[in-house]
């Protein structure tokens, strides 16, 4: 553990940790590890009593996901693999499967319960989203709680995430619902 000094503030390092920018307002911490890079900013905020629980939440922030590229957040959504997986060409685990929509297992989990819930019509992002997908949309909404009831984790609870674009780190431009549980998860989520 390394202790820093900023002006007003006192911040916990894991040996891992290194500090690449320090100034009054604000610490930003690098943590690397094999796989990926972690920054964490830490601002210096007087009201702040939890320092340390304040940056290990930062900490938990991973900055860049495999797959976000201008590319990929301007493809057809007939063109990504959730079509692929829609029309059947590519397998997936499914959770659950109606008329309007499709749910199956995130091939790469952020929780115990990582399950993306798709509609089978192409729209790209929530930000594609017009009066006339009203409905199909309002349908998926309805069927989150039978889908955590299938995983269990309807009583412990969940969270749902909808990326869009570049800063909302979205990977795959056909709309989707991540609905993860299973676990306690962290707020803030950023
Ligand atoms: P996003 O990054 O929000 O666009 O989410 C796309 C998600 O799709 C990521 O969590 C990926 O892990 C997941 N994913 C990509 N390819 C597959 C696949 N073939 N089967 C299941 N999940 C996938």
């Amino acid at each position: 553990m390394l202790l820093v000094r900023g002006t007003r503030s006192l911040i916990y390092l894991s040996s891992k940790q290194q500090i690449i920018n320090i100034s009054s307002s604000s610490c930003k911490v690098a943590l690397t590890t094999s796989s990926t890079s972690f920054i964490s900013t830490f601002n210096n905020n007087q009201n702040n009593n939890n320092k340390y629980s304040q940056l290990s939440y930062y900490s938990s922030t991973k900055m860049s996901k495999p797959g976000v590229t201008e590319a990929a957040v301007k493809q057809d959504p007939r063109d990504t693999i959730f079509a692929k997986i829609v029309e059947g060409s590519i397998p997936c685990k499914k959770v659950y499967e109606d008329d309007d929509c499709l749910a199956f297992d995130d091939i790469s989990p952020q929780a115990p319960v990582h399950v993306l819930l798709i509609p089978k019509h192409p729209i790209g992002g929530i930000n594609d989203a017009t009066e006339e997908h009203a409905t199909v949309l309002g349908k998926l909404m309805t069927k989150v709680p039978k889908i955590a009831k299938l995983k269990d984790i309807d009583h412990s609870g969940y969270r749902l995430v909808v990326n869009e674009g570049i800063h909302g780190q979205q990977s795959v431009r056909w709309l989707h619902i991540h609905i993860l549980g299973g676990r306690q998860l962290n707020w803030p989520p950023c």
